[in-house]
């Protein structure tokens, strides 16, 4: 078994198990393949120059041949993967141990050490997500990205209804803490996903990394428990206090309602990462002073605010009374109804530490209906939908766009019916109109590269739907009238 061997040699290399695990970890794996050891099996390899996947793929083939994989999907592989990696991983409580060594040095000697065993386990699996597609587009508000994700699918109600609490099932979603180490039939497999505990506002979190890394060190940090999304000035105390605790990560919320939120609306949980996004570059329009706090109105597709101050406690007391105005603002003739029973107004703050200073991007959202946009007023307009339907969350707000996986074959093929070589017909309907206008402005040369510039532009139109007050004279007449009433009352 010189295939075991590697992996534990690999494992070695990588700092996940010591010398000393060597015949507990390997005779593990011996067991999941059902194989026999033999004197060679437990001697260490000379090279291990190699990626994973060369010993990875080459145990899972023989797990398939032995009847050990059910299937031989990708799913039954992976969950066989993970089973095979766990043997590898440290215990949670090991893992906290050691994360909070790292911690002592720096934070972010700790989040590199998570990071490290989340790549090196195949947790995230880093040569799946090298197929992504990313690419930028300049326009009047700097230069936004978009990445087609091809690593993970788009969200079908399927997918939706999975992540949502299924009746009878537990754990009841996908970010619920039971599913470290869990390995499931019909659930993602998890049995060598690992998460760390921490305070936040002195309440039980987890930090763990999403598997799907939209951008660097991607990171997902839930409630202990499994209560639904819920806005407060609690919110704003964790998201400072976690920008404390690790200043190289940004940390934000999605709102807490539906259209305008995250795709999991039934489980606490926040987004950050060790990453710049275009937003944080944004222009400044105009900034106001409230007290100690400065707050600056952002050149951006969505109406978006900065708020900035020295003191956290002040800067949370501030967001919240913003939080309040706006979340009782109406406004019809640009058509924000602040309530139709349920309310309508909502916010996705985002939190920094830069240097000494907190600072909160708050992005304004309304999530009302009408007969004209049924899937909201403030989401993508159908004539935009063709290039993404999802709720615009948190990592949109910030100007990164996750492009449904379809697109990597809609638009090559748009490119081929500008330059004549494919028909019509052949196009997905709901990109014909798109790709007709395209080929009326198309030119001559580097075709591919324009469609993926016009997608990309359709995004940011997007995001300019879901602006409530948009850039026109009306919507900034509105906006004065509202940071007014915000700064006077
Ligand atoms: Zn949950």
């Amino acid at each position: 078994m010189q295939t075991v061997s590697a992996l534990v040699a690999y494992a070695i290399d990588n700092g996940m198990i010591k010398k000393s695990d060597v015949i507990y970890v390997t005779n593990a794996i011996l067991a999941l393949l059902e194989e026999n050891p033999a004197k060679e099996t437990y001697e260490k390899p000379k090279t291990t120059q190699r990626t994973l996947r060369v010993f990875l793929d080459p145990l899972l083939d023989l797990a398939a041949e032995k009847g050990l994989i059910a299937s031989n999907s990708i799913h039954d592989r992976d969950r066989f993967e993970a089973r095979i990696m766990d043997a590898l991983m440290p215990r949670p409580s090991e893992l906290q141990r050691t994360f909070e060594e790292h911690y002592a040095q720096s934070p972010e000697d700790a989040t590199d050490y998570l990071y490290d065993l989340a790549r090196n386990s195949n947790y995230i699996k880093t040569d799946r997500l090298k197929k992504n597609k990313h690419f930028s587009v300049k326009t009047a508000y700097g230069e936004l990205q978009a990445t087609i994700n091809l690593a993970k699918p788009e969200k079908d109600p399927q997918a939706i209804k999975a992540a949502q609490t299924e009746e009878g099932t537990y754990p009841p979603c996908l970010l619920c803490k039971e599913y470290v180490g869990l390995n499931q039939d019909f659930k993602p497999p998890r049995k060598n996903h690992r998460i760390i505990q921490l305070r936040l506002n002195d309440e039980p979190f987890y930090f763990q990394f999403s598997p799907y890394v939209y951008y660097n060190e991607h990171a997902i940090v839930i409630y202990r428990d499994h209560v639904p999304m819920n806005l407060s000035q609690k919110t704003y105390r964790r998201l400072l206090d976690f920008v404390d605790q690790f200043p190289h990560y940004f940390l934000g919320s999605n709102a807490g309602l539906p259209i305008v939120g995250g795709s999991i609306l039934s489980h606490e949980h926040y987004q950050g990462g060790h990453a710049d996004f275009p937003i944080d570059a944004a222009r400044v329009l105009e900034t106001y002073q409230y007290g100690s706090v400065s707050i600056e109105h952002l050149l951006w597709p969505l109406s978006v605010l900065r708020f900035k101050a020295k003191d956290a406690d002040i800067l949370v007391n501030v967001v919240d009374r913003f939080e309040h105005i706006w979340r009782n603002y109406h406004n019809e003739s640009l058509g924000i109804i602040a309530k139709t029973g349920v309310r309508h107004n909502a916010i996705t703050p985002i939190a920094r530490k830069v240097g000494d200073e907190y600072q909160m991007t708050i992005a304004l959202r309304n999530n009302v209906t009408s007969e004209k946009y049924p899937d909201g007023v403030f989401h993508t307009h159908p004539n935009h939908q063709h290039i993404k339907k999802e709720n615009l969350g948190l990592i949109e707000v910030m100007g990164l766009g996750i492009l449904p996986g379809r697109l990597d074959e809609e638009l090559p093929q748009i490119t081929r019916f500008i330059t004549g070589d494919e028909a019509l017909q052949n196009i997905p309907k709901s990109m014909q109109p798109w790709a007709l206008e395209l080929k009326e402005s198309a030119p001559t040369k580097n075709v591919l590269e324009f469609v993926y510039q016009e997608a990309a532009q359709v995004f940011v139109s997007s995001l300019e739907d879901a602006a409530v007050f948009p850039h026109t004279e009306a919507g900034n007449k509105a906006f004065n009238g509202f940071i007014q009433k915000f700064l006077t009352t």
